[in-house]
């Protein structure tokens, strides 16, 4: 069987057209290493099948991204039979500069000249003939969406890959082609794609000069015999100056504007949706409609506007799922304030999903008998613990739905570009905002969209810190806490009204000290430049939209629900057995945890919350926490906890440590999955060991203000002078170290 790889650019219509090809024959899985999709699937027209590999959108095949590094690797070494480089014919001259480096590799190679149908409708025109005799390849006019041309474009390319073809370059003519020749001569004479290979040497490309040292002492000399103008010596710069310079000069003159001045429809969005002030408002107006669509319990604010429907038993039955009476016994049973808004879509399915597992349990129940530990094993362990889950992927999917829309349509690209400038700040890049805003919702989704990240270490960095964003289970804790607040009733119970407000603020404030951190002795986390390019907005397609959400839902489910399965067993045995466990289910004082509670107290000591007597308690619910966060409530309630030992500083460490420690295990298992090797092990230890460090600050400061004002006073001004000095110092460091760098 032979095979074709699909390149181009993101954005350019790869996956589209890998669809178009292949039909339903796709087989989806990860690059080894890497997570990075890899789609395989076979083209069934022409007399041979042809194997199609989808490869990931890249802008360069330089070495930084993973997506770069499979994707050259992936043309080098398992040398395709022909490479159907796919280019967005509305952005030519940009996706040509990946066109020029693919061209320099031995290998067939067909350009398929994508989205024709979008640049007909804005009347523009590209001379096909012109561009393909000046890339020397054949050029193919197509439209993935509309199927056109794809055959045709399948003919050239299997005629393509009959002939073998040596690489060529645009930079034949340049002032670097002297250097080129030579560096190629200096290349092991067997080595195929000298070309390339001596092209990316004279850029100083990392992963050329590890495999070609001797050539690259050639290349070395002969580039500091000529050192090239205006650039200082930086070859890649100078080699990139002379691609663009080529593909101005030579490819300008085959598009044809039929606007003067160029102006897009998108270009005319954008004049809106980018806008130097409006661009943050309109976003954040169009995230709120979001995630109130998805997550709030009182859709529009009707009940809290005085509009509520409490009057009208039967709607607050359709909407809510639940019969009228039934929702006031559930309200009044967990003590909540009556709230007869309309619930959001996400709520409503929510609610409608644990009806379905509850009613589940109780199936069970129904013909199960009472008390025994399978029984209970079943309906608590098992059925509670996965339908605590199962609860979330209603509002998971439709999260992911409204996100998909987003990316699809060509928004995301321009929420990334927007918030760019403040992230690089941190050591992130734009695109690090959206995984970050998922996690107020649920960490899980957010780890998954840490995928759009093109930079590993970064998409690292943004796990690690999405704990920081206090999740929408993690908001149980924080009410119960400023109950507890409110029951001290000193002074300072005016906290308990802001309090979760306050821990909310503490996590945004402790994530910008930890990107901060991680930017400074992190090594070599260098953002890379933001060259996405804004695609033109789309109509997003149904079909690609149920592709994301069903690939979402397999991972949630798969990934989540075993680990949670398997980890709900568990807890629910420590919990419900004693040591001699075959005496049979104890009550939770005597179990197996409440002994490991104690040894655990001892651990947390130093953080003030478990001193109390019924420190145990606490520390069990943390790391029943770890199964869910929900659990942290749970256990508590279960245990009795009452809160009269901790005080107002024991409760800010408490809820510190709860929020930047280790999630949930689906989270930890999604992280698991969503990071490098290395990287999961980093994030592992740091949520580990952070959160002990930030509760372990917060108790001890709170503290000496509740001994004395002026003794947490001092303490206080004492860390910010440390962190200020330690902040210059690292700074001057960093500057010494980056001037000799380039002196
Ligand atoms: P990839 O990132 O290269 O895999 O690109 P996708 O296949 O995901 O396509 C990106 C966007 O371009 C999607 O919204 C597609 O619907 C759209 N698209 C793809 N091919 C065409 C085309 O031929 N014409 C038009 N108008 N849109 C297209
Ligand atoms: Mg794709």
């Amino acid at each position: 069987m032979i095979r074709f790889a699909l390149a181009g650019n993101p954005n350019c219509g790869k996956t589209t057209l890998f669809n178009t090809l292949t039909g339903s024959t796709a087989h989806v899985g990860n690059w080894p290493g890497v997570t990075v999709d890899k789609r395989e699937g076979t083209y069934k027209k022409l007399d041979e099948k042809v194997e199609i590999v989808d490869l990931p959108g890249i802008y360069s095949l330089s070495p930084y991204t993973p997506e770069e590094v499979v994707s050259r690797n992936f043309i080098l070494d398992e040398k395709p039979d022909c490479v159907i480089n796919v280019v967005d014919a509305t952005n030519l001259e940009r996706n040509l500069y990946l066109t020029t480096q693919i061209l320099e590799i031995d290998v067939p190679v067909v350009v398929a000249l994508n989205m024709m149908d979008a640049l007909e409708a804005s009347g523009d025109k590209i001379i096909i003939d012109d561009l393909q005799k000046q890339l020397g390849v054949p050029v193919i006019g197509i439209s993935a969406l509309k199927k056109q041309g794809t055959d045709e474009l399948m003919k050239r390319a299997y005629d393509a890959a009959k002939h073998s073809r040596s690489g060529s370059t645009v930079l034949e003519n340049s002032s670097v082609s002297g250097i080129i020749s030579k560096v190629k001569d200096a290349l092991p004479a067997d080595l195929e794609s000298k070309l390339f290979h001596a092209v990316k040497l004279i850029e100083g490309d990392e992963l050329e000069i590890k495999a070609h040292p001797e050539a690259n002492e050639i290349a070395m000399k002969l580039k500091a015999e000529q050192p090239d103008d205006g650039f200082e010596g930086d070859y890649e710069a100078v080699v990139a100056d002379r691609r663009y310079d080529y593909i101005s000069r030579k490819f300008r003159s085959v598009v044809i504007k039929a606007n003067k001045k160029g102006v897009t429809k998108s270009d005319k969005i954008d004049k809106v949706m980018t806008h130097r002030i409006w661009a943050i408002p309109i976003f954040l107006v169009i995230m709120f409609a979001v995630f109130h669509i998805v997550f709030s319990e009182d859709l529009f604010f009707m009940n809290a506007m005085g509009l509520n429907i409490a009057n009208n038993p039967t709607a607050v039955n359709f909407f809510t799922g639940m019969g009228y009476e039934g929702l006031l016994e559930e309200a009044m049973a967990n003590g909540e304030e009556l709230s007869l808004g309309i619930p959001s879509l996400g709520v409503f399915l929510q609610s409608w999903m644990g009806f379905l597992t509850d009613g589940l349990g109780e199936l069970f129940l129904s013909f199960m008998p009472e008390g025994t530990w399978y029984t209970s094993l079943v309906v608590d362990g098992i059925i509670g613990g996965v339908g605590a889950v199962a609860s979330f992927i209603p509002q998971i999917l439709l999260l992911f739905l409204f996100i998909s829309i987003m990316e699809d349509s060509g928004y995301m690209a321009r929420v990334a570009f927007i918030m760019d400038r403040a992230f690089r700040k941190f050591g992130l890049s734009g695109k690090a905002f959206i995984p970050m805003l998922m996690g107020f919702g649920c960490s899980v989704p957010a780890m998954m969209a840490a995928r759009t990240l093109e930079d590993e270490k970064e998409r690292d960095r943004t796990i690690r810190l999405a704990t920081c964003f206090s999740c929408g289970a993690k908001a149980p804790i924080w009410a119960m806490l400023a109950t507890v607040i409110a029951a001290i009733g000193s002074s300072l119970g005016f906290l308990s009204s802001i309090f979760v407000f306050l821990i909310y603020i503490l996590g945004i404030a402790i994530a910008i000290v930890f990107a901060l951190i991680m930017k400074l002795f992190g090594k070599n986390n260098e953002v890379p430049p933001f060259i996405m390019e804004l695609p033109a907005y789309h109509a997003p397609q149904f079909k690609n939209l149920m592709a994301h959400l069903w690939e979402k839902l397999k991972h949630y489910v798969i990934k989540a629900a075993t680990i949670i399965a398997a980890s709900t067993v568990v807890l629910w045995f420590l919990s419900n057995f004693g040591w001699a466990f075959w005496q049979g289910l104890v009550d939770i004082e005597d179990s197996i945890i409440a002994d490991i509670g104690v040894v655990l107290k001892y651990f947390f000591y130093p953080l003030g919350w478990t001193m109390g007597e019924d420190g145990w308690m606490y520390a069990v619910a943390t790391v029943t926490g770890l199964i869910a966060k929900e659990d942290v409530v749970s256990t508590c309630e279960i245990l009795g906890v009452s809160g009269s030992t901790l005080s107002i500083a024991g409760i800010f460490a408490f809820a510190a440590y709860n929020l930047f420690t280790l999630p949930c295990m689906a989270a930890v298992a999604t992280a698991k999955s969503e990071s490098t090797k290395k990287g999961f092990w980093v994030t592992l230890a740091w949520w580990f060991v952070s959160s002990y460090i930030v509760s372990f600050i917060i108790y001890w400061v709170l503290h000496c203000y509740e001994i004395a004002w002026w003794i947490g006073l001092i303490l206080t001004a004492a860390i910010i002078a440390a962190i200020v000095i330690s902040a210059l110092y690292l700074a001057r460091r960093i500057k010494r170290a980056n001037s000799q760098a380039t002196a």
